[in-house]
């Protein structure tokens, strides 16, 4: 059985995050959602509002689940007997970043297998950060997060809908 863990920041989690993690839950018996606390990222919603949120969000996937952790990704793969790590590749600009990581946690640990998954074209271009740049300013998201997630944005931004 093939244990494959999907980590990020999810900050707050995308129609193109989503994409992702249904893509690996084919292929994978099992995919486990991790929400990074990443305060160094100086995340909008608190890790408990983004384990939420992507708990919402994928709980029409029925060999996925979600938790939160907060060290190093390697060890919450050796934790649950995992040895492949899924990420998502939007454009070239996502790569170098990626490659580092990857390499990083092989080295960290020899089992970690990194797979890449590119999302549905439509969200090729779609990031959190973007999404956070336009629901403040109070702009149309609906077509890039489900409608709790917009709902919790608009409450972040003080935006009455
Ligand atoms: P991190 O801080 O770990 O990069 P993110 O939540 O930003 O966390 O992203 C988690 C993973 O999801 C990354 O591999 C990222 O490339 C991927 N991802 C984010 N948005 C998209 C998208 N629109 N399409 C495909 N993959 C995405």
């Amino acid at each position: 059985m093939k244990t494959a863990l999907y980590p990020g920041t999810f900050d707050p989690i995308t129609y193109g995050h989503i994409d992702i993690a249904k893509r690996a839950s084919q292929i994978f018996n099992r995919v486990i959602a991790v929400v990074a606390e990443n305060p160094s990222k100086n995340p909008l919603f608190s890790v408990e509002e983004r384990l939420e949120m992507v708990t919402e969000s994928l709980m029409d996937v029925k060999n996925l689940e979600v938790i939160r952790y907060d060290g190093l990704i390697v060890d919450c793969l050796r934790e649950n007997n995992g040895s492949v790590i899924i990420r998502g590749l939007r454009a070239l600009s996502d790569f170098e970043y990626e490659f580092q990581m990857a390499y990083t946690n092989r080295n960290l640990y020899s089992v970690a297998e990194t797979v890449f998954f590119m999302p549905s074209s439509k969200y090729t271009y779609l990031s959190s950060t973007m999404v956070k740049q336009i629901g403040r300013l109070n702009g149309a998201i609906s077509d890039f997060v489900p409608d709790h997630v917009k709902m919790r944005l608009q409450k972040k931004f003080s935006i009455s809908s």
